[in-house]
């Protein structure tokens, strides 16, 4: 094995105090030697620059346990800002975002047709938008997009309603607003949010989420880091066929979930415009679309059983648009799943429904490379 020069063990030591500070309200420099296994010394070197860098600050003494109360370290929330875009069905919303996934600014776009020149253009109108406030050092970008990502690459392969095909988003981002850009599936970036700041989860755990919109797809966090899958496309549930001679799809084929449990499809059975409609209808009690509605978390809880079944991660978080049909949805697709797995895995599977809402994907967007090491707090240059 090579041996680590002395600056990349500098660096990494930084990773791993910073990464520990960040997951802490607040640390004292002990609890920060105890986690890491670094020595005191070297802590007390690493924060010293971390605080010249004004990236963590002293914020107080914590309770004693014997002796002098220590004091206690927190990152500081607006040394860094990050912009986080979500291109959702009908709108682009895009947000700048600070350290704690506190939203600072935010802009949106409507977008009608389904045009990729114009949808390119919307995305530069609102980073544009977004750059012109003060906020800064912004020191990188996420994007959220529909469809399937080479997340590496920074390449959105195919998303159909965007019109969008081998479309090299991060190289044409980065070398027109020459800031770290990267490309994430909306759906990634939705467990991403829910795992980085929707609560409950320890950085190395595991967590399903499953984004139900106008289309469908799940991200999948293993020890905590997104899975991407060997071609980018894990959590790609929604064009699994789940109903043979079923209704076409807009990927070509027929019987996709996409094609029963999407609020597209529930609002095309329905031949309703809006998704308030639906809601309305469904809780006035209309037959109809009880069914529709019924029908589609039914879908989605047989899809999951699948997912547990396949990797039995413990928690499984739904979230998106669909959830406005509340617990009488969530309650048939929970049955639905216990009664598709096998009963001991599904027993210890909890489901519950995402905080974040559309906020989600902006802030997994923007936070991605928090996970995978902590290199964009340390530009500072920008
Ligand atoms: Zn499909």
């Amino acid at each position: 094995m090579k041996k680590a020069t002395y600056q990349q063990t500098k660096q990494h030591n930084r990773d791993l105090v910073l990464r520990t500070i960040f997951a802490h309200e607040s640390i004292s420099r002990a609890e920060v030697a105890r986690l890491t296994g670094l020595t005191r010394t070297t802590i007390s070197e690493v924060v010293n620059g971390l605080l010249a860098e004004g990236l963590v600050e002293e914020i107080g003494r914590g309770e004693s346990i014997g002796g002098k109360s220590p004091i206690l370290l927190s990152i500081v929330s607006d040394s860094r800002y990050l912009i986080g875009l979500n291109l959702a069905q009908d709108k682009f919303v895009g947000a700048i975002v600070n350290l704690r996934g506190e939203i600072k600014e935010m802009v949106e776009v409507s977008v009608h047709d389904d045009d990729g020149e114009k949808a390119l253009e919307a995305v530069y109108q609102i980073i544009g938008k977004l750059l012109r406030k003060k906020l800064r050092p912004i020191v990188g970008l996420g994007v959220g997009t529909p469809g399937l990502v080479n997340a590496r690459e920074g390449i959105v392969v195919n998303a159909v309603n965007l019109d969008w095909r081998d479309l090299p988003l991060r190289e044409l981002l980065q070398r027109k607003f020459k800031i770290p850009v990267w490309v994430l599936n909306d759906s990634q970036a939705t467990a991403i949010g829910e795992f980085v700041y929707g609560g409950k989860t320890n950085h190395e755990d595991n967590l399903v989420v499953v984004n139900v919109t106008h289309g469908i797809g799940a991200g999948i966090l293993i020890n905590g880091r997104l899975f991407h899958g060997d071609g980018g496309g894990a959590g790609e549930i929604g064009h699994v066929v789940v109903q043979e001679n079923g209704e076409l799809c807009r990927c070509g084929k027929r019987g996709c979930l996409e094609t029963i449990s999407s609020t597209r499809a529930v609002m095309q059975k329905l031949n309703l415009n809006s998704l308030e409609e639906a809601q309305a209808a469904f809780e006035s009690g209309n037959v109809r679309a009880r069914q529709v509605v019924s029908n589609a978390a039914h879908y989605l809880g047989v899809s999951l059983a699948s997912l547990i079944g396949t990797l039995n991660i413990h928690k499984i978080v739904i979230s998106g648009d669909m959830a406005c049909f509340g617990d009488p949805w969530l309650n048939i697709v929970k049955s639905s799943m216990q009664n598709a797995a096998l009963t001991r895995l599904a027993e210890n599977t909890q489901l519950e429904l995402g905080k974040l809402h559309y906020r989600a994907c902006i802030l997994g967007a923007s936070a991605f490379l928090l996970l995978d090491g902590y290199s964009l707090l340390f530009r500072q240059e920008i």
